[in-house]
């Protein structure tokens, strides 16, 4: 019989889907490996199996043990997901500035919120910070902190970057991803490297985040800007992201994320998110720079249906002075800027 096991037998094997509109406009092949397809619905299910599967088998979770995690979103899925299947609680801390939907979805799969004020960083009562506090106070209780823990990473080494590989049959040229953790970048970067050191990789970076000018100029300074963007926009070397292999990096604005995400699905069918919809506008990008004949890959994250008050609610669009305006793809020579 050809089946899988449970939810972690459908993590991952993703397709990889060519994108006629960005492949027409470059002379590439522009493939996007469908995250969104994964069983809690984006590219972190990856990540929160590989630190589940790793934490057991170190030990450090054991029968009825409780997974705590800071996280906003996507992760807090996955591992309420990967917990309920193998028999964990979950508790999730999260930022009170989250919308409501995102806590609602976290009770419904069954984890324990616990909203706290949103604080920066540095701060000790920063949501991350307390939950990892809390994993201690707690018996059995274990921190996923998926922004150091380099399970997040070698599950992409192990996973995602074979899959691209054979999938590709080997003739990748490009990888483009965005950071939240830097899990997804630096694990596909490492093992498309291990197999073919030319291929070229870049992180596509949100206004307001600091990886872009890590890797262009080797500091941490922020642009001024700021970005509708979720889940990414990383403000420091997490150990995910330490001596990953990456060769470029590209800052792309709102608005051309959100003309992509509009693009994709007039002229794809494809419901995205603005993670995705970054990826793509650096994938574009990256194609342009290598000329016609190459075959670059990039992620879509996770799904619209994530964002559907925000992204596709004309009058936040509005608000924010976002609404989408060419309805073709002429935007796209905004995404050269790196403003
Ligand atoms: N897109 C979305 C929507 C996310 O939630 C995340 C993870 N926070 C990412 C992209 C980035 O993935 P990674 O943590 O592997 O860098």
């Amino acid at each position: 019989m050809h089946i899988t096991h449970g939810f972690a037998g459908t993590v991952g094997n993703t397709p990889l889907i060519r994108l006629r509109s960005l492949s027409d406009a470059t002379g590439c092949d522009i493939l996007a490996k469908a995250e969104f397809l994964n069983p809690g619905g984006s590219v972190k299910d990856r990540a929160a199996l590989g630190i589940i599967n790793d934490a057991e088998k170190r030990g450090e979770l054991t029968p009825g043990g409780t997974v705590v995690e800071g996280t906003a979103g996507n992760t807090g899925i996955g591992l309420a997901h990967v917990a309920q299947a193998k028999g964990y609680k979950t508790i999730i801390v999260i930022p009170d500035t989250q919308s409501i939907e995102k806590m609602q979805y976290l009770r419904a799969l069954g984890a324990e919120v616990r909203a706290v004020p949103a604080k920066p960083y540095r701060d000790p009562d920063n949501y991350n910070h307390v939950a990892k506090r809390l994993a201690a106070s707690i018996p059995g209780g274990f921190w996923a902190n998926q922004f150091d823990n380099t399970a997040n990473r070698d599950q992409h080494i192990k996973t995602t970057g074979p899959e691209i590989w054979r999938d590709t049959d080997g003739r990748i040229d490009g990888f483009v991803s965005v950071v939240g953790t830097g899990g997804t970048l630096a694990g596909v970067s490492t093992y498309l490297k291990s197999q073919n050191p030319k291929i070229r990789t870049v992180c596509a970076d949100p206004h307001g985040a600091a990886m872009w000018s890590w890797i262009k100029r080797g500091n941490l300074d922020f642009n001024s800007g700021s970005s509708v963007t979720e889940g990414i926009g990383q403000g420091r070397v997490t150990a995910n992201m330490a001596d990953a292999p990456i060769d470029d990096a590209y800052r792309i604005a709102d608005q051309p994320i959100v003309e992509m995400v509009y693009a994709m699905l007039h002229q794809e069918g494809l419901f995205l998110g603005a993670s995705a919809a970054l990826n793509l506008c650096g994938a574009y990008r990256l194609a342009k720079e290598l000329g016609p004949g190459h075959v670059i890959v990039t992620i879509l994250c996770d799904s619209g249906n994530r964002y559907v008050s925000r992204l596709f609610n004309q009058s936040w669009l509005k608000e924010k002075n976002l609404e989408p305006r060419s309805g073709n793809l002429s935007f796209l020579s905004d995404v050269f800027k790196d403003t």
